[in-house]
């Protein structure tokens, strides 16, 4: 699984909760480096947030969606905004998660995707 997060204390409290979970996680912190990742390796699942240094969760995954990239992204944002969920899924993400979310439940829905 790969982890996109820029907040480093979102980001460490998440990593812990699938380390814990038996899940395999990379981090990375910016879009950019979201975009190298994801070309590099294939991924069950990406963990995307939207506001990113770089390239925004917005414009990584349009990218990785027009170079046909197949991995399944969830968003996880505190934007909670109808227009942004919208346009998250419209964009190409597989589920559209707000922050602050319950690890259990985030896993919960993508048990098929997210395999450890
Ligand atoms: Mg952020």
């Amino acid at each position: 699984m790969l982890l996109v997060e820029d907040d480093r204390m979102i980001a460490q409290a998440i990593e812990l909760a699938l380390k814990d979970a038996s899940y395999a996680v990379d981090c990375v912190s910016d879009g950019r480096a979201a975009e190298v990742s994801v070309r590099a390796q294939q991924y069950g699942l990406v963990l995307l947030d939207l506001g990113l240094p770089h390239l925004d969760g917005f414009e990584v995954l349009r990218n990785i969606r027009d170079s046909e990239v197949p991995t399944p992204v969830v968003i996880i944002t505190a934007r909670d905004a109808l227009e942004d969920r919208i346009r998250g899924l419209d964009a190409g993400a597989d589920d559209y998660v707000i922050k602050p979310f319950e690890m259990g439940e985030l896993l919960a829905r993508n048990a098929r995707r997210a395999s450890p």
